[in-house]
């Protein structure tokens, strides 16, 4: 693939060219979509002045799934950001190279960027790093047809800047070179972040990543991410651009991530569902369905019969409920260990949950071997602010995490028929929303 770019008043555009070898369809869930990609960037930012590293980068991010055995990028890169791309990947080479161009490096006094979503867990990572960090929110232009709804997350945004952070929106339609619409690889979030890491005086890229994605808890099985091929790429990658990830949440779980955001003063200003309007979420959705049984199991609420016949009259809810697993199952098992009710499709949840017979005391605090995930500049406050308000595992604890499996769960045909009662059970209630 060859990309170019070229500015026009204030908007950086790549423009995306497939070569023979390019795959075009690189799954049955998805294919290349729009070739052009639009950056709005603030008025007094040069895009002459990012560095080749950084573009580079950015257009890895954008292109990676579609790339077959080249990509030609607009600006050479440095010797040590090329090396470490073609050291790490079998599939592809980038290039031009340019010997004599300088490879990136912060100054000492920069500061950390977020990926930021408005969502719990990004409102978790900025609540434990350093009031100085600039969270920067990837604004995607969206169509008529989208149940997706930005007036949320756009509150959001502005009560963080309200709040006195550094925070910034930036427009961006990097999704829609996916068809269906989406993220090319998960960290393409942080493109804008990235081409104004020099202009916001960044020295590390952080996401809002949390432990059920970095180590695999809720999932088949515990993956070891520090080793894994993730981070050693993608982390390698942005580290080789002299921005390594900062990842404040990664040995922390949704349940942790949900107990910092009710206590953290920044708070307020999460929001998990995108269908909702600010501070109504829609109720309608899977996030919203474990969002409320794990919110009301923090808060040790007793939920009454009458509020989980609304709660579970959930079609989207149903059919995530009928899988093996069910996506942060780990989460709904938690829950569903501190909330007591004899409501019928309640306790058929908590059955089918309950093969994890411990009370996963364990997600309620702070894996500490992820602290490498963190630059050692700001390990310390980190480790402070996360004890304001987790405890950190101790060695048993940290064992049940690192011995995570679920394969006996996924292979029970007691929990099949358990999942199946379930769905069907709720489906078969579903009415039409008040
Ligand atoms: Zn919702």
């Amino acid at each position: 693939m060859r990309v170019t770019m070229y500015a026009v008043s204030g908007i950086l555009r790549f423009q995306l060219e497939t070569e023979k070898n390019d795959i075009l369809e690189p799954s049955e869930k998805f294919r290349l979509g729009s070739r052009i990609v639009e950056i709005h960037l603030p008025s007094g930012l040069d895009p002459d002045s990012i560095h080749p590293d950084h573009i580079a980068l950015c257009i890895i991010m954008i292109t990676h799934p579609f790339i077959g055995d080249s990509l030609v990028l607009p600006k050479p890169v440095s010797e040590r950001f090329s090396k470490f791309h073609n050291l790490k990947s079998s599939r592809y080479s980038i290039g031009p190279v340019d010997q004599n161009l300088k490879p990136w490096e912060p100054g000492i006094n920069y500061r950390p960027g977020l990926a930021f979503s408005g969502g719990v867990d990004s409102t978790a990572a900025l609540a434990v790093m350093p009031p100085t960090t600039a969270p920067v929110f990837m604004d995607r232009p969206t169509g008529k047809k989208s149940l997706y709804n930005k007036d949320a997350v756009i509150q959001s945004c502005l009560q963080v800047q309200r709040l006195g952070y550094d925070m910034r929106l930036i427009q961006c339609d990097l999704e829609y070179v996916r068809d269906p619409v989406g993220f090319p690889v998960d960290v393409a979030n942080s493109v804008p972040a990235v081409l104004m890491a020099d202009y916001l005086k960044l020295d590390c890229i952080g996401f809002g990543t949390i432990m059920e994605s970095t180590y695999g808890t809720g999932h088949r099985l515990f993956r070891d991410y520090p080793n894994g091929t993730h981070y050693t790429y993608w982390g390698g990658l942005f580290k080789a651009a002299g921005l390594p990830f900062i990842l404040p949440v990664a040995g922390i779980s949704e349940v942790g991530t949900s107990i910092i955001v009710s206590q953290a003063p920044l708070g307020m200003v999460a929001q998990s569902c995108m269908r909702g309007v600010w501070k109504k979420p829609c109720l309608n959705c899977w996030k919203c369905f474990r969002k409320q049984l794990l919110d009301n199991a923090i808060l040790k609420n007793q939920v009454e019969a009458q509020y989980l016949d609304e709660l579970f009259n959930n079609k989207e809810a149903s059919r995530f409920l009928g899988r093996v697993p069910i996506k942060h199952e780990n989460v709904l098992a938690w829950s569903t260990h501190r909330l007591n009710s004899e409501h019928q499709l309640y306790s058929l949840l908590k059955e089918r949950v309950q093969g994890h017979k411990e009370k996963l005391e364990w997600l309620e605090k702070w894996y500490s071997p992820s602290i490498d995930l963190i630059p050692e500049k700001y390990q310390e406050k980190i480790k402070e602010k996360i004890s304001r308000y987790l405890l950190t595992m101790n060695e048993l604890e940290e064992q049940e995490l690192t011995s995570w499996d679920m394969n006996d769960i996924i292979s029970s045909e007691k929990v099949a028929k358990q999942s199946l009662r379930l769905s069907q059970e709720m489906s078969s209630r579903l009415r039409p929303r008040r």
